[in-house]
């Protein structure tokens, strides 16, 4: 895959196209500061990158990056180190952001390690960091009963994982208040690599529903 060269063009091309003029859409935003409307929490892997995937410009989301886009449920107070919480009070309570997004994928190492600590070996950090998905765990077992395949009991709990991270959403009092009043929206969104056609969560249906348009 690509080397440090392929990105030191790459950014080449980015510095001509944003600040190729003296008015530029990064000046504005520097000057005006940011305001994304959207926070999208997503998996670290390398394959699903949410700018790309929606197309995003800069300054229109804000993105926490996490191994297997994992919220931990709200915990002050405690002697833990909170990044992924930290960004979301910042996304939240300074950027007032209107939508957070919850965006999983097929596929995820992340998952499958919940799934399968035993592959994983030792680790420093990867497994207890997984382990707040554990009762998303059990709800796949159980889901997966019928259909004892390896790959829909990876593709199931991909997804609850999805949904017990919007459930830890609202363990944060001042996202639940948000939610409530109805000036925070969330959102869970699945990314299936093999075809890209994504999926969104109706709370309706309780099932994820195709997005994806191919004209
Ligand atoms: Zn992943």
């Amino acid at each position: 895959m690509a080397k440090i060269e392929k990105l030191i063009e790459g950014y080449q091309r980015f510095y001509k196209k944003y600040f190729g003029s003296n008015d530029t859409l990064y000046q504005t935003l520097e000057q005006k500061g940011q305001s994304p409307k959207t926070l999208i929490i997503a998996c670290s892997d390398s394959r699903v990158d949410p700018s790309i995937i929606s197309d995003a410009d800069p300054g229109d989301i804000f993105v926490i990056r996490n191994v297997a886009n994992l919220v931990p449920p709200y915990q002050p107070g405690d002697e833990g180190l909170h990044g992924v919480s930290a960004a979301l009070e910042f996304a939240v309570r300074i950027l007032n952001v209107e939508n957070i997004v919850i965006l999983g994928h097929s596929k995820c190492a992340g998952v499958n390690t919940l799934l399968h600590p035993e592959s994983l070996g030792s680790s420093d950090f990867i497994g207890r960091w997984v382990s707040i998905g554990e009762e998303a765990k059990t709800k796949a077992y159980e889901k997966s009963k019928v259909c004892q395949t390896g790959e829909h009991l990876n593709h199931t709990c991909e997804k609850e994982v999805i949904l017990l991270s919007l459930k830890n959403l609202m363990t944060f009092p001042w996202i639940k208040d948000q939610v409530n009043s109805g000036t925070l929206t969330l959102h869970g969104w699945y990314f299936p690599i093999h075809d890209g056609c994504l999926h969104h969560y109706n709370p309706e249906t309780k099932e994820f529903e195709p997005l994806c348009q191919k004209n």
